[in-house]
């Protein structure tokens, strides 16, 4: 992945980019977003912008070719003023170079197709669980060049308030020891779930370095099929009997385990009522892929994403 220049800019809003690629969330509500725009490559400093019509954005793209594209997940009745707040879609953003545990080797901003492919999966785990146990349907999903977004439009969440949009965040990514466990149900199936697939990918070196002994990390470590299971069927409590473990180390390995779950993705995106998004059809001009909206999360290929410029070389 590398940078495009101004000139491959300016071809792809020129000759690639329709009004027609934008979403119909984004398209119907056009002239209610906040729209930011990145000119330098250094973050979206141009804010409060507003369309009237798709051909008055088409317009700007074509003319001035930002380097990236926002709008904004609120709708405002004074977008340009950040004013007059109607709701806002509920977002989340899973960004694969910011992902907890890695099975690749990119560092900083970097990403590749096994850490996409990761991201990939926690947002179709994500999805999962907005819609069947939250029952939520217009879920829609978005390759952002370096990660996907979720961006939910059911009228129940976009008037959500922060506090709630919290308490969803860490519903979904098991962010939270739940509080109301009963001793005969154990925890909630997607608390076990996210717990359980943290847990795996937990090594003797991540529990030293959260505080526990090396013979005693070792020792979880070789019992970790059994520890997986307890997890698995909500029997966390259990692992509090494993030698070495004990009541103060059972705590701070539920504090572990959840901080490591909600991280996963950005909550303070989901939390942000005015938060601005890359533009799905634009181009993310640092990887020179662009943003596209995801028809099948379980069969996305990265091929949609290549923009014309790199095969015409
Ligand atoms: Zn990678």
């Amino acid at each position: 992945m590398r940078e495009a220049t101004p000139e491959e800019r300016k071809r792809y809003y020129r000759d690639e980019w329709s009004s027609k690629d934008l979403p119909d969330y984004v398209l119907h509500t056009l002239s209610l977003r906040e729209f930011g725009f990145d000119h330098e490559g250094k973050g979206p400093s141009d804010r409060y912008n507003q369309f009237m019509t798709p051909d008055e954005l088409s317009d700007y793209l074509c003319d001035r070719y930002p380097y990236a594209v926002y709008c904004s997940v609120a709708l405002y009745e004074r977008p340009s003023e950040r004013k007059k707040w109607l709701k806002s879609e509920l977002a989340f953003d899973i960004d694969a170079k910011d992902l907890p545990f890695k099975r690749c080797d990119c560092s900083g901003g970097d990403v590749c197709e096994l850490c996409l492919e990761d991201a990939r999966r926690v947002t179709a785990e994500f999805g999962e669980t907005l819609s069947s146990d939250l029952g939520l349907n217009n879920i829609s999903y978005v390759y952002s060049g370096r990660g996907f977004h979720i961006r939910v439009s059911d009228d129940s969440v976009m008037e959500m308030g922060q506090a709630s949009r919290s308490q969803v965040v860490e519903y979904v990514t098991g962010g939270v020891v739940p509080s109301d466990v009963t001793l005969s149900l154990g925890y909630s199936r997607v608390f076990r779930e996210r717990a359980k697939r943290t847990f795996e990918e937990l090594s003797e070196e991540d529990l030293v370095e959260n505080g526990l002994g090396r013979s005693s990390a070792k020792k979880l470590m070789k019992e970790k099929d059994k520890a997986v299971d307890l997890i698995k069927k909500g029997k966390f409590d259990n692992i509090r009997n494993f030698e070495g473990i004990g009541p103060k180390y059972f705590k701070r390995l539920m504090d572990f385990l959840t901080r490591l779950n909600s991280e996963y993705t950005d909550g303070k995106v989901t939390i942000d009522k005015k938060r601005i998004l890359r533009v799905p059809s634009s181009l993310h001009s640092t990887v020179s892929r662009k943003c596209v909206e995801i028809k099948d999360i379980h069969n996305f290929s990265f091929e949609k994403a290549m923009p014309n410029f790199l095969n015409e070389g």
